[in-house]
């Protein structure tokens, strides 16, 4: 048996084709070659998605306090929970913390629970952590939260800037496509914007090297030299833009002079000059940017001065042209696409329009609607620290590792109430803290749709019979709706149904908003199960999607005209100081996966990188007394972890890089969220995982 369905790793979301020879308990994965975000390339953690399958280690069967109970049992402890705490103390003291990594059907009906039933916009998502920032910075310029470029336009691109992005280690597949494009059209350049010289760099033609977090400072430069140098596309900005005068105005105070941006920069002036000279010349322009941009606490003007660069070249709307951000998790965009994020509504809508919240309300027939939005991933977590939020169901998703401040996280679930987690693995560090326990279908079990970076909505297909007791999310999410009474909004019986729920709604905001899957409101379960990747909007039947956006010149602001968003640059909320003299930096590495849970059971991902690591600068190593190979203690005022030390090369002076993947259950507690300052974006509420001071010591053993 061969189905096609969708790797659940990164946002490139590529095609695979899982070959299934039941007889023999094999499956084989392949790229497929008919999938337009990878036509048949896999990278390293695709091709071994065949190993990290089996029951071994999977959570088969619920649990409460420890004890394995039926789906019956558990379903009505949960709902009974929810129920009492609700009766007490009112809807916003409960709270959903979800995750990219669920499908759009699952996200689709965790949202309406909270926000039209149970009444609370306490529901946020692990996305907060990776692209939340872009999200705010797109509503700020657009109007709306879109992407307007598609991958091709990396391959149409003359000039194609990485800001903040690995893209090598991160986001492989899309690599391997721009450098093919490379290869092929000779002309094309290549700049990387990005403190390390990762293994991106290689096909880099300039790398500037800047100093972390000094992106507001490099665009509102490029603003304005490109202003001064006479590329401003005045019919473009005149018909379609407003604002202009004041991002200038704040580009000049902060970047006015060269030499002074390339000091704030940390980089040469002549090398700062390259880069905007390349970018005035090249009609065709791409600025693809990731965590490196959003994972600050300047991370939405971080992308509102890069937005501010295309829309006053007019470079955005044509092919080969625009600002792209790169999503982390394979459904980050469809869980913004019904509004699993605390501060939306589904289809786009926004909490804070009475209109949109009539609309919604009418269309889910729901008993209430939240009127506010609700507290976003740190807030949340804070919240329950605190005891205002007393019973929580984490899903999918390993808080305990990966938010800042992981060991306050840690505290706060030794203290609420309720904690339910549902999950596909028995040992991760969130599991020891669950109350009651869910078994979660896998990838291969489940069915539904996920939307990649370029918006693009494919199937994510079962191949697989599910493991033991474990149910897809969407049913765990719906029998305890239906156990708090609410029958009628949840009797879906498949995944099919709800994805006609989420299409049909989309409809509702057609022609003032870009989000419209409208044209896949009336699919038939064979056609929803045929469903070709598509990339939204989508907005007739039989429509063939669109791959990019905005070409008509219309925003999703007032008069359609897209606003030019001053940026004023300010530097990481917490200094450096003597005691901490090192920022630290985290984030992926090539073969791993979020906290490892999957890919940690991988064998030959493993063999990669296999074992926690501190990287930092040869000299700063011998400043700190430890060296390539031996054992320290990277510390922070947060926390506390000990790792090899890698002097690799790639970082600059100053700088030390953990990656996230390890935890407690396959490390000796090397939880690097631990470490990192709980300090966020005043707008998207993104955590500042890029920059937290930090010292390095030798480790010794007493
Ligand atoms: Fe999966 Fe991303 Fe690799 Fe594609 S690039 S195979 S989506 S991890």
């Amino acid at each position: 048996m061969s189905i096609n369905t969708t790797c659940p790793y990164c946002g490139v979301g590529c095609g695979v084709i899982a070959q299934v020879d039941a007889a023999n308990n094999i499956v084989s994965i392949a790229g497929d070659p008919a999938h337009p975000a990878n036509f048949g390339r896999l990278c390293s953690k695709g091709s071994a998605l065949g190993q990290t399958l089996g029951s071994e280690g999977r959570l088969l069967y619920p649990r409460i306090n420890g004890q394995r109970a039926s789906m019956n049992a558990a379903l009505d402890h949960v709902a009974a929970g929810f129920q009492r705490v609700v009766d007490e103390h009112g809807p916003d003291a409960v709270a959903l913390y979800v995750s990219g990594q669920l499908l759009t059907e699952d996200y689709y009906v965790a949202n309406k629970l909270m926000k039209g039933f149970i009444g609370t916009a306490n529901i946020d998502t692990n996305s907060r952590l990776c692209m939340s920032s872009a999200v705010s910075g797109h509503k700020r310029a657009f109007g709306e939260d879109l992407v307007p470029v598609c991958y091709e336009d990396l391959e149409l691109a003359d000039l194609i800037v990485l800001v903040g992005s690995n893209t090598a280690w991160c986001h492989p597949v899309l690599y391997q496509r721009i450098a093919q494009a490379k290869q092929q059209r000779p002309g094309v350049q290549i700049v990387v914007i990005d403190p390390r010289r990762t293994m991106t760099c290689e096909i880099a033609d300039l790398h500037l090297p800047v100093r972390g977090g000094s992106d507001v400072w490099l665009f509102n430069g490029l603003l304005a030299y490109l202003h001064q140098q006479g590329h401003t596309a005045h019919d473009f900005v005149t018909d379609h833009t407003e604002g202009l005068d004041e991002a200038l105005q704040a580009a000049l105070a902060s970047a006015g002079d060269l030499e002074g941006v390339a000091a704030a920069c940390g980089i040469h002036a002549d090398r700062l000059l390259e880069f905007y000279r390349l970018f005035a010349s090249r009609a065709r322009v791409v600025t693809a940017f990731s965590m490196g941009v959003n994972q600050s606490t300047a991370g939405t003007d971080k992308v509102n001065s890069i937005i501010n660069c295309h829309l006053l070249t007019g470079r955005i709307g044509q092919p080969g042209a625009g600002p792209f951000s790169i999503t982390g998790q394979p459904n980050a965009m469809g869980g913004r696409e019904v509004g699993g994020l605390a501060t939306m509504l589904a289809a786009h809508m926004d909490i804070e329009d009475a209109r949109h919240r009539e609309l919604v309300q009418r269309f889910w027939r729901s008993p209430r609607m939240v009127v506010k939005p609700g507290l976003k991933a740190v807030e949340l977590f804070d919240a329950i620290h605190d005891g205002k939020v007393k019973a929580v169901w984490i899903m999918a998703t390993n808080p305990v590792v990966s938010l800042p401040d992981a060991d306050k996280v840690k505290a706060a679930l030794r203290r609420c109430e309720l904690v339910v987690v549902s999950d596909c693995f028995e040992n991760t560090d969130t599991n020891e803290f669950a109350h009651v326990l869910l078994p979660a279908a896998g990838w291969g079990e489940k069915d539904g749709t996920v939307t990649n970076s370029e918006r693009r909505i494919s199937r994510q297909r079962a191949f697989q019979p599910l493991s033991g007791e474990a149910r897809p999310d969407w049913w765990l999410i719906c029998e305890v709706a239906r156990r708090l009474g609410f029958d009628n909004g949840f009797n879906y019986d498949n995944a099919h149904e709800i994805f006609l729920d989420h299409a049909a709604l989309s409809k509702l905001n057609s022609g003032e908003r870009a989000f419209d899957i409208g044209g896949l409101a009336k699919l038939t379960s064979a056609e929803y199960d045929a469903l070709e990747p598509v990339q939204w909007p989508v907005p007739a039947r039989g429509h063939a999607g669109t791959p990019r956006l905005l070409q008509s010149g219309r925003f999703y602001r007032r008069e359609s005209k897209a606003r030019f968003v001053p940026t004023a640059p300010r530097a990481p909320v917490n200094a450096l100081q003597e005691e901490f003299p090192w920022v630290l930096n985290t984030g992926r590495i090539r073969d791993q996966w979020h906290t490892m849970t999957r890919t940690g059971r991988a064998p030959t991902l493993a063999s990669h990188l296999p074992e926690p690591y501190i990287d930092m600068h040869a000299q700063d190593a011998l400043l700190s007394a430890v060296s390539e190979g031996q054992l320290a203690r990277v510390e922070t005022q947060w926390g506390a972890l000990v790792a090899r030390v890698k002097t690799s090369g790639e970082m600059p002076r100053g700088m030390v890089f953990v990656p996230i993947h390890w935890n407690g259950a396959n490390a000796s507690d090397a939880r690097v969220g631990a470490l990192v300052n709980p300090v966020v974006d005043p707008v998207s509420g993104e955590p500042e995982f890029k920059h937290t001071p930090a010292r390095v010591t030798p480790f010794t053993v007493n």
